[in-house]
């Protein structure tokens, strides 16, 4: 097991420095622990050093590990999401990432009417373009909003990306400025019930790059809680 104690102090300095080269708050990041490649007990020594953001992005594993840690903290569903499964999402995750096409809204919507319940949503946005990848074209992005700002049990309340892997961190930058930018582009049109106020980007390779550029959710698995499945 990594010293998840070291490894999350080490993490936080890493914030404090980025956030004081452009003038943030490092209290406006949040740091979600993403524990898919860890066992329970890794999860739950995260949990006790004060992580209090766990991001899953497997229903089969994060259920089990939500049965028995759910309370202990603030549950975030990063990963592409089927629509069969958000039954199973809806009620204990607080966010969904994930959110990329109008069929997965109208369950999620669906599911947290039932549950007399809000669903925080961000929507998952491809701006790096690589085949590989899950998310609206940033070009599909407005029309997708005006129709799920509709949804009243879905709060949109921000938009996430995933940065190809780069040797050198500082490439990524250009996807990230990119997804803030097309957040001031939403949140200026006024529409009614969008109100964007999460940037959820930056991974353990290039976390920091996404601070400077207005991340307000850091998404970290290796460098923080570690790699236990390979
Ligand atoms: C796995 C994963 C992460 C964390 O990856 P690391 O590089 O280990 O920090 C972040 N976001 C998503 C969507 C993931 O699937």
């Amino acid at each position: 097991m990594q010293d998840i104690q070291i490894a999350y102090h080490n993490v936080k300095s890493r914030i404090e420095e980025a956030c004081s080269r452009v003038n943030r708050n490092p209290r406006d990041v949040s740091i979600i622990a993403v524990t898919k490649y860890v066992s329970m007990e890794t999860t739950q020594a995260a949990l006790n050093q004060g992580i209090s953001h766990i991001g899953e992005s497997r229903v089969q594993d994060a259920v089990p590990k939500w049965e028995l840690l759910g309370e202990q903290a603030t549950w975030h569903f990063i990963g592409h999401l089927q629509t069969n499964k958000v039954k199973d999402v809806v009620g204990r995750f607080s966010y969904i990432h994930s959110l990329d096409r109008l069929s997965l809204a109208e369950e999620i919507e669906k599911r947290s009417r039932q549950k007399g319940l809000v669903t925080n949503c961000l929507v998952q946005v491809n701006i790096s373009g690589e085949e590989t990848k899950f998310g609206l074209k940033p070009n599909q992005v407005l029309e997708f909003v005006k129709e799920t700002s509709k949804m009243k049990y879905i709060n949109l309340c921000g938009l996430m990306t995933m940065a190809p892997y780069e040797l050198v961190p500082e490439q990524t930058r250009s996807v990230f400025r990119q997804l803030r930018e097309l957040r001031t582009e939403l949140n200026g049109l006024q529409l009614p019930r969008v109100q964007l106020e999460h940037l959820s980007m930056g991974m353990s390779n290039d976390f920091e790059v996404a601070i400077e550029e207005g991340a307000t959710f850091i998404r970290l698995g290796s460098v923080l809680v570690g790699n236990e499945k390979n």
